[in-house]
């Protein structure tokens, strides 16, 4: 067992994280006890930042006591990991779906440090009174203008880093993807500096990663 970055484990090839609630299963993950720990297999099918670590992502930006604002969380199942790397942060998880909010729910009882608003991404003014400023913005939500939601998120969050996986097809699915990150991250571009752009594949298709830093 190798730590690659803060509270993420390389066991056997595979990537885990330390289970901040023993014995509690989010998705259908894998649960491996070693030295008195429990450890939550983390699956890069179903995780693309799971998905991004193994493709080589040099730096997470996220530490043990980082406050988190999650877009897009869906039913958890990566908030969960980056609540287990958070274990004394705060993962704020922002979903518009009723159907998936349902799902996240159960989750987030559980796992106390990580706080349900069902609310829309891209109306940030709509969750503002819940937290303050956060250290970083993991976003990933199947949205067209999927820049601009993170940048007005930044605005008002005021993120040291961000982590964006932008799906080419949700912007445009007819243009080239290429074309679509390269404009996508020359938009970014006015905020965050860009430390590494990660294609997905196997694990998903026409996907990438984005790590970046905001400029100040
Ligand atoms: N990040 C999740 C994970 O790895 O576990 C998967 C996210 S899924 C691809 C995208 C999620 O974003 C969906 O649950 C969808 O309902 C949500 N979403 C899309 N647009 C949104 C918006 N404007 N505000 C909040 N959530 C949104």
């Amino acid at each position: 067992m190798k730590e690659l970055f803060s509270g993420v484990y390389r066991i056997k090839g595979k990537l885990a994280t330390i289970n901040s609630t023993p014995g509690f299963r989010v998705y259908d993950e894998k649960l491996i006890k070693m030295k008195k720990r429990e450890y939550r297999m983390w699956d890069p099918y179903r995780s693309k930042l799971s998905a991004g670590i193994l493709k080589g992502l040099n730096d997470l930006p996220f530490r043990t006591k980082s406050r988190v604002l999650y877009l897009g969380a869906s039913s958890g199942t990566t908030a969960s990991h980056i609540a287990d790397i958070c274990s004394q942060g705060l993962v704020y998880c922002v979903e518009f779906s009723r159907r998936m909010m349902h799902e996240l729910l159960p989750v987030t009882q559980r796992k106390r440090n990580m706080i349900p608003l069902l609310a829309d991404a891209r109306d940030p003014l709509g969750y503002l009174h819940n937290l303050g400023y956060v250290d970083v913005i993991y976003q990933d939500v199947a949205q067209p203008n999927q820049a601009e939601i993170l940048m007005r998120n930044s605005e008002i969050f005021k993120p040291g880093y961000a982590v964006m996986a932008i799906k080419s097809r949700s912007i445009d699915a007819i243009k080239n993807p290429k074309e679509v990150f390269r404009d996508e991250i020359n938009k970014l571009q006015e905020k965050f500096d860009i430390l590494q752009v990660l294609d997905l594949k196997p694990f998903d298709k026409d996907h990438v990663l984005v790590n970046m830093k905001a400029k100040r």
